[in-house]
């Protein structure tokens, strides 16, 4: 008999979580085991789950499909170094990605992260412009509310302001930052929308060696949508600028918006594009940065004639050989139905949210629904009122927004909604 209590007064004394005080922690849940949409606690309850771990787990918990692919790369081999060395499961996953994201992006380097693929697109970049004798490219262009990472790098170019990182700042390098594209609810694009951004490509062109933004979702930076149609304008400006463009669809990927990758919704390619989080369906860390090969022979033809990076993780045959089921499991089915009916479902339920006092906003986009409310709520207390609703959502600041692994049933999506509605009611009637 595993002692609970015991468990979390030691977690409590010495276990550091995400963003959190190590003298006045916030209460944590132990889970047990999770299958399918479904966490199970120690206590006997469970939860559904809304998080889907952080964008991660599309499939859900526990799947038989990548179970045995994990088990069955475990007994070949879990890992062997990458360097001068490749394997089956590197090379398969690698030919899966380039089919499947964006014609141009040929070349794959594998990274162990989310945060790890945006330094090395950095880098990469960088090198890039290093190889054609334009060194000066060194700065990196984005927009306000953006996420990318906590890394150094990945931190630069996070939101200044309003990101994790204002502590930071001062140690950071100072990249250009642009206003935030207008949310989808703005209305179509229009050209003044990006015009302060194309103000500061044009001034700062020599210096920049790429634009870097998450296409058409702001995670982490607050949640927010905007039009595909600004990619599009920002694909010609960076054309027309010299600049190298940066996908980050380390959220956005594998179907979560209702296309494949979010840069289908715009029909635009990046130069460099990093894929993270639901790659291997959740099941372990692992990234990748994919770029052109023009990118990539130009870094081979400069000094040192090689890419500067090689983690020791690097192309990880246990993360690679589960990255390519979870591939080959999100095609054997019509994910993009059952994306889309997400949405449905969600943009009915949700929208009953809309009325409640209290709340700002509420938006949903493929199988991602937030509710936005005025103020920042207490997190602590509303995952308690979750937990005691049988379910298992995580807001931060002032967002309620749940992104389901895509094997929910619709009872359990309108039971989250349900949860979401009693609680924001419960909130609204407490402050408002
Ligand atoms: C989560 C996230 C990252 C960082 O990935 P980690 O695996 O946490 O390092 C970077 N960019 C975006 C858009 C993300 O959502």
């Amino acid at each position: 008999m595993i002692d609970i209590k015991a468990l979390l007064d030691f977690d409590t004394r010495h276990i550091w979580h995400p963003y959190t005080s190590m003298k006045d922690p916030l209460p944590v849940y132990p889970v047990k085991e999770a299958k399918g949409v479904w966490l199970y606690l120690y206590d006997g309850k469970r939860l559904i789950d809304g998080m889907a771990s952080w964008w991660a787990v599309i499939h859900g918990y526990n799947h038989p499909v990548l179970n045995q692919a994990i088990c069955k790369q475990v007994e070949r081999m879990s890992h062997v170094m990458f360097g001068g060395i490749t394997h089956e499961p590197a090379v398969s996953l690698a030919r899966r990605l380039l089919e499947i994201t964006p014609r141009p992006l040929d070349r794959i380097f594998f990274a162990d992260s989310g945060s790890v693929s945006v330094e090395v697109a950095l880098k990469m970049a960088i090198q890039y412009w290093t190889s054609k004798g334009k060194g000066e490219k060194k700065r990196f262009l984005t927009v306000l509310k953006g996420y990318h990472g906590d890394t150094f790098g990945a931190m630069s170019v996070c939101d200044p302001i309003n990101g994790m990182h204002e502590l930071f700042t001062h140690v950071l390098p100072q990249h250009l930052f642009a206003p935030e594209p207008p949310p989808l609810s703005a209305g179509d694009f229009k050209e003044e929308h990006i015009e302060p951004l194309r103000e500061i490509a044009e001034r700062h062109r020599h210096e920049i060696a790429a634009v870097i933004i998450e296409p058409v979702v702001q995670g982490a930076g607050g949640m927010r949508f905007y039009s595909p149609a600004y990619l599009k304008r920002l694909r010609e400006l960076c054309d027309s600028y010299d600049l190298l463009l940066i996908f980050d669809e380390i959220a956005t990927g594998f179907g979560r918006t209702g296309e494949l990758f979010a840069s289908y919704l715009a029909g635009v390619s990046p130069d460099i594009m990093c894929v993270g989080k639901a790659l291997t369906g959740g099941y372990m860390t692992f990234g990748a940065t994919l770029t052109t090969e023009e990118v990539a022979l130009t870094i081979s033809e400069g000094k040192p004639g090689v890419f500067m990076h090689g983690p020791t993780f690097m192309g990880n045959p246990l993360a690679c050989a589960v990255s390519l089921a979870s591939i080959q499991l999100l095609f054997s089915y019509d994910w993009k139905g059952k994306v889309k009916k997400m949405e449905e479902i969600m943009r009915r339920e949700l929208s009953k949210c809309a009325d409640v006092k209290g709340v700002n906003e509420v938006r949903v986009l493929g199988s991602i629904g937030v509710v936005e409310m005025m103020d920042v709520v207490d997190v602590a207390q509303i995952q308690k009122m979750f937990v005691e609703k049988g379910v298992w959502i995580r807001p931060f600041g002032k967002l309620i927004y749940i992104m389901p692994p895509y094997v929910i049933e619709e009872d359990e999506l309108v039971t989250l909604c349900n949860a979401i509605f009693d609680i924001v009611r419960s909130i609204s009637a407490e402050k408002y």
